[in-house]
């Protein structure tokens, strides 16, 4: 779609729910219209919210961060790499540490430009603002722990995943 009529479309989703939509209730206990024009970071788009109604916009555009390497948004929802910083290389300020020990592993996103490839998928970003840690399907070729060889059609698709429990993975506080 073009980009000015995406826009369009946006503000009138977003004047139709402020006008005419009813406020619902979020578990968050914040309340929100069915779909709500959001900016995270200078990106605009529309949230809307999901049946559980878990978070509201303000909750959900909170916890976004930036990719450690191209500084592009990440929000929740979103698949994530753990790559490790070359050494000596500078670590930038919004970049989000998964873990110290023993490499040091920084929250990326999987654009073209930041990821090898699907391959590296490792986990994904969730509310309220933390690492799902999920095997990649590296780590599924590899695994010895899973037995089951999943084969992984939608990277993007939460549900089509291997979660890993914090308890193994261990991530920093
Ligand atoms: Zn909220
Ligand atoms: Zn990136």
């Amino acid at each position: 779609m073009k980009d000015w009529l995406r826009r369009l479309w946006m503000n009138l989703q977003h004047i139709f729910y402020f006008i005419f939509g009813r406020n619902h209730k979020c578990q968050c206990g914040h309340k929100a219209k069915w779909k709500t024009k959001l900016t995270v970071n200078g990106e605009c788009g529309v949230y809307t919210l999901k049946k559980s109604k878990e978070n509201c916009p303000t909750c959900w555009a909170n916890a976004a961060i930036k990719c450690a390497w191209c500084g592009g948004n990440i929000c929740c929802g979103e698949p994530i790499t753990l790559y490790t910083p070359k050494e000596n290389s500078e670590i930038p300020s919004h970049a989000v540490v998964y873990k110290q020990t023993p490499h040091i592993q920084l929250v990326g996103c999987l654009r073209w430009d930041c990821a090898e490839g699907g391959i590296d998928r490792t986990g994904f970003w969730v509310m309220p603002g933390k690492v799902k840690r999920v095997a990649s399907p590296m780590e599924i070729l590899l695994g010895g722990e899973h037995d089951n060889i999943l084969i992984v059609n939608d990277l993007h698709d939460q549900n089509e995943a291997i979660p890993i429990p914090d308890e193994i993975v261990k991530p920093d506080e």
